[in-house]
C-alpha cells in the first residue's frame, strides 16, 4: 500500500491535551486544505468531527497506527486564520485542551457536523385554492380544517414557532393538507432582525461635550489597537456613545462585534440597537435555538450582519471585516465561563483586537479594579463622562446597624417599615441577596453534621421548592435527606437565609402583597424571566427579591427602594474580589432606582456600620472607591499587582 504523502494534524474535542494526526485519503490530499475547516475522522471506536490545524508530511506518530481521515465537511474554514492564531493562544493561556477549545468557539449545529450554509427558513402558506376552499369541505378533518381557518386569520406565512403556538400537532394535519394542494412552503431569508415594524432610527442625540470628546479619541484610534476605557455612571450617555462609533465604523464598512453580559437582562440596550441597526444587526445568545444561533454565524461570517450583538460566547463570531470591538458592563462575572474551557471573554477581546490591530472599547459605571488599574498605567486610555444625561438624581444611601436589632426574615424593623411605606405609596421595593435557594446550611440538630458536597467538600444548599441539595461551587446536586445520615436523626434544621427563603418568608409577613423572585432558580424556563420582568414593569410585582442577576442594565423607574440584605457577606467574603463586588452592586442597582422626581433610597443592612468601605459606598464616588480598593490590594499582594492561580483537584486520591 502507498503511504499517503499528506498528512492531517486536527484538534480533536477530546479533554486531552494534544493534537492527532490523520492520513489524508487519496481525493482529499490531491485538494489544498484550509486550515480551520472541519474534518470527520475515527476516534477510538467513535466518529468525530474535529478542525484541521495544518497539513504535514510526517507525522507524530509511527504510520502503521494512522488512521485516515473520513470526510472534510467545509469548503471555506469555519474558522478563518486569525480566528485560528486566537484560539491556539486560548488553549494555551488557560490550558485547555486545543479541540475543546475550538470546539466551544462553534455554534452545536457545525460541531456536530452540520453545514454552514445558510438555512432558509421555512414557512407555509395557503395557496389560491386553500383561500378559496369552502371551509365544510374538511368537515370529517377536523384538525385540518382548524389549521387552515388558523392560516386564514393570519393572512400570511407562518413558521414552526407559529405553528407550534397553534397546536404542537401541526404535522400531519399540513402534510395533509399540503398533499390536497391547499398549502404551499415558501422560503424566506433569515432576517437579521425579525421585527419588520421597527422603523430604523438612524440619528441618535446630539452628544453633549463629554460624549463628544469620548468619541473624538475613539475615531482617532482610526484602525490600529487600543483598548479604551469607558467610565461613566449608569444613565451618563455610554450606550449613545456606543452607538454613534458603531455608526461611524459602518460608514466606512466595517463590522462590529458587542458583547454585553446578559442578552435577556438588558432588553433597553438591545432595542436601542436594533432601533438604530435594524436588519444589520445579528443578535446571538442562549436563549436563541441552535438554527438560530447557526444563522447568525453565518450571516457575521459573510459579512451580511454589520453589527453583531451577543453575550460571552459571541466573542468567537468570525467576521471577516471586523474594526472594532465594544463590551459593555465589563467588569460584570458573566464574561467568565466558569467550566469546562474557562476563559474571559472580555480579555480574549482585548487579545483579538491585539491580533487584528483594532480598537476595542470598555465600558462600565463601575469598572473592574483591573482595568483601572490599567489605565493608570496607559496601557488603556480612559474616557470619563461625569454627568448624567437624562438629568435623573442621586439615590441617597443609607446605612441600617443590625446589631442587636429584633430580625425578622433577615430583615431589621428599619427596613421593614420602610418596605410598607414605600408600598403604601404605590411605588416598588427591590431586595438584594446574593444567594439563591432556601438556606446555605442543612444541619443536624442532634450531632451537628452538616451538608457537604461529595465532590468539592463545599457545603450544599438547600433548595426547598424542589427538596434538592445542590453545590453551588461544582455544580453537584442530589435529593435531600429526610434523616441524618451521621446519626439517624430526623431533626435537621436549615441555617442563613437564601433568597427563596426570603420569598417564602415575606409572603407570610405579606400575605396580601405581590412578590416576584427573580434569580438563576426563578427564571431557568425558557421566557420565564421576561414574564416576570413584564410583572416589575407592569407593576403588578411589588416587592422584587433577587440575586446581583437583577442589578444589570434595567431601569425600574418606579422601583423607589433598595434593600441590600446582607453586606456583611460582601465585607468578608472569602474571595478577595468580595468587596470590590459589593461595591459594584450597590452602585449599579443604585443608580437605577427612582427618576427624576422620586429618586431612590438604598438600605444596606450590616453588623460594622463603621466599615471604612461602607462610608464610602454612601459617598457614591465609585472612583474614590477603587482607588481605596486598589491600595489594598496592593498591600496584600493580590490581583492585579501579582497573579493569582487556583489548582483545583476532581479527585482526592492520586491516579488518573
Ligand atoms: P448609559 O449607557 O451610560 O447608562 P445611556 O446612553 O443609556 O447611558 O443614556 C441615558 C439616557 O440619556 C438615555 O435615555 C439616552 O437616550 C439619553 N441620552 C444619552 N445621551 C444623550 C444626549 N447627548 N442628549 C440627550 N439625551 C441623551
Ligand atoms: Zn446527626
Ligand atoms: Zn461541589
Amino acid at each position: 500500500m502507498k503511504s499517503p504523502a499528506v498528512f492531517a494534524r486536527v484538534a480533536v474535542p477530546a479533554p486531552i491535551y494534544r493534537v492527532f494526526d490523520y492520513a489524508l485519503p487519496d481525493p482529499l490530499s490531491n485538494q489544498s486544505l484550509q486550515p480551520g475547516v472541519r474534518l470527520k475522522v475515527p476516534f477510538g471506536k467513535q466518529s468525530r468531527v474535529g478542525v484541521l490545524i495544518e497539513t504535514v508530511e510526517s507525522p507524530q506518530v509511527a504510520l502503521e497506527k494512522i488512521k485516515p481521515v473520513t470526510a472534510c465537511l467545509d469548503q471555506q474554514p469555519v474558522i478563518d486564520a486569525s480566528l485560528l492564531t486566537l484560539l491556539k493562544w486560548a488553549a494555551d493561556y488557560y490550558h485547555h485542551p486545543i479541540g475543546e477549545v475550538i470546539a466551544t468557539a462553534l455554534p452545536n449545529l457545525l460541531r456536530q457536523g452540520r453545514s454552514s450554509e445558510l438555512c432558509y427558513e421555512k414557512r407555509w402558506q395557503l395557496n389560491e385554492r386553500g383561500l378559496g376552499l369552502e371551509i365544510e369541505s374538511l368537515n370529517k378533518a377536523p384538525k385540518q380544517r382548524a389549521l387552515l381557518q388558523y392560516l386564514r386569520q393570519c393572512q400570511g406565512s407562518v413558521d414552526k414557532h407559529q405553528l407550534d403556538a397553534f397546536d404542537p400537532q401541526w404535522q400531519a394535519p399540513l402534510r395533509a393538507l399540503i398533499k390536497k394542494n391547499l398549502i404551499e412552503q415558501v422560503t424566506t431569508h433569515p432576517v437579521l432582525q425579525t421585527d419588520p415594524t421597527t422603523a430604523v432610527q438612524r440619528s441618535g442625540h446630539t452628544l453633549n461635550p463629554q460624549q463628544q470628546q469620548a468619541l473624538h479619541a475613539l475615531a482617532d484610534a482610526g484602525q490600529s489597537y487600543q483598548c479604551f476605557l469607558l467610565f461613566g455612571e449608569t444613565g451618563s450617555g455610554k450606550t449613545e456613545v456606543y452607538l454613534q462609533w458603531t455608526q461611524m465604523l459602518l460608514k466606512t464598512n466595517r463590522q462590529v462585534l458587542v458583547l454585553v453580559p446578559e442578552i435577556g437582562l438588558t432588553p433597553q440596550l438591545i432595542q436601542r440597537f436594533v432601533k438604530r441597526f435594524g436588519s444589520q444587526l445579528a443578535v446571538s445568545h442562549s436563549g436563541l435555538n441552535d438554527r438560530e444561533r447557526l444563522n447568525a454565524w453565518t450571516l457575521a461570517r459573510n459579512g451580511e450582519a454589520q453589527v453583531i450583538l451577543g453575550t460571552r460566547s459571541a466573542i468567537f463570531t468570525p467576521c471577516p471585516r471586523l474594526g472594532a470591538i465594544i463590551i459593555d458592563e465589563e467588569h460584570d462575572l458573566a464574561f467568565k465561563q466558569q467550566d469546562g474551557f474557562r476563559y474571559g471573554a472580555r480579555d480574549l477581546g482585548i487579545r483579538r483586537a491585539q491580533q487584528l490591530n483594532i480598537p476595542i472599547l470598555l465600558g462600565s459605571a463601575t469598572p473592574s479594579l483591573e482595568s483601572l488599574l490599567n489605565c493608570e498605567t496607559n496601557k488603556y486610555q480612559q474616557l470619563r463622562l461625569t454627568e448624567r444625561a437624562g438629568g435623573a438624581q442621586k439615590p441617597s444611601i443609607n446605612l441600617i446597624d443590625v446589631r442587636g436589632q429584633a430580625m425578622q426574615t433577615g430583615l431589621s424593623p428599619a427596613l421593614l417599615q420602610a418596605i410598607t411605606q414605600t408600598i403604601a405609596q404605590g411605588q416598588q421595593v427591590l431586595l438584594f441577596l446574593n444567594r439563591r435557594g432556601y438556606a446555605p446550611t442543612l444541619m443536624c440538630h442532634e450531632c451537628g453534621w452538616v451538608a457537604h458536597c461529595s465532590r468539592c467538600d463545599a457545603r450544599l444548599t438547600w433548595h426547598a421548592s424542589d427538596g434538592r441539595l445542590r453545590c453551588h461551587h461544582c455544580g453537584h446536586e442530589q435529593r435531600t435527606q429526610t434523616h441524618c445520615p451521621e446519626c439517624g436523626n430526623a431533626e435537621l434544621h436549615d441555617y442563613g437565609q437564601g433568597t427563596e427563603k426570603i420569598e417564602t418568608q415575606l409572603q407570610i409577613l405579606f400575605p396580601n402583597l405581590a412578590i416576584v423572585r427573580i434569580d438563576r432558580d426563578s427564571t431557568r424556563r425558557k421566557g420565564a424571566l421576561d414574564k416576570q420582568l413584564e410583572q416589575i414593569k407592569s407593576g403588578y410585582a411589588q416587592i422584587l427579591i433577587g440575586t446581583q442577576m437583577l442589578a444589570k442594565g434595567h431601569h425600574f423607574p418606579n422601583v423607589t427602594l433598595v434593600g441590600i440584605i446582607d453586606s456583611d457577606q460582601g465585607l468578608f467574603g472569602a474571595d478577595f474580589r468580595a468587596s470590590e463586588r459589593l461595591c459594584q452592586l450597590v452602585l449599579q442597582v443604585a443608580g437605577r432606582a427612582g427618576r427624576a422626581q422620586s429618586p431612590g433610597k438604598v438600605f444596606i443592612q450590616t453588623h460594622h456600620p463603621e466599615h471604612p468601605l461602607l462610608q464610602l459606598i454612601i459617598e457614591q464616588d465609585y472612583a474614590k472607591i477603587a482607588k481605596t480598593l486598589l491600595l489594598e490590594r496592593e498591600q496584600t499582594q493580590l490581583p492585579p499587582y501579582t497573579y493569582l492561580a487556583i489548582l483545583r483537584a476532581e479527585s482526592i486520591q492520586a491516579g488518573d
